[in-house]
């Protein structure tokens, strides 16, 4: 299996971490959508959010989610987590990421 977030995880294809410990990895999104755009993955792949069954995992991603966001200094403006599942909603990586949006007005609903 050929997985590009897998390779970015394993320090095989280079991205511009922002924070990284033994379970997640978030690095900067290569076509931002925001000027703050950070996908934040788990270390080991899984496929997408309807594939996560450690909710060990699943608290700490959200956790760090946060935690990420704060230290990009998003968090008394506001920011936005994005899960992308499947084709309607856009998915084109098959490795689970949370989007991290921040730095300009989200409109809403999202499109
Ligand atoms: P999604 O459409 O939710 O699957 O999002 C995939 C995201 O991954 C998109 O926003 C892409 O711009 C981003 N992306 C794809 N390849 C890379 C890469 N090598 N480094 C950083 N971001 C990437």
């Amino acid at each position: 299996m050929d997985c590009i977030f897998c390779r970015i995880a394993a320090g095989e294809v280079p991205a511009e971490k922002v924070y990284e410990d033994d379970r997640v990895v978030a690095f900067r999104d290569i076509n931002p959508q925001a000027p703050v755009h950070v996908l934040l993955i788990p270390r080991t792949h899984v496929e997408s959010v309807a594939r996560l069954e450690d909710p060990g995992l699943a608290a700490h991603l959200l956790q760090k989610a946060a935690e990420v966001a704060r230290s990009l200094d998003l968090e008394k403006k506001g920011y936005r987590l994005v899960i992308n599942h499947g084709p309607l909603a856009g998915q084109s990586v098959f490795h689970l990421h949370i989007h991290i949006l921040g730095g300009r007005p989200l409109s809403w609903p999202p499109g």
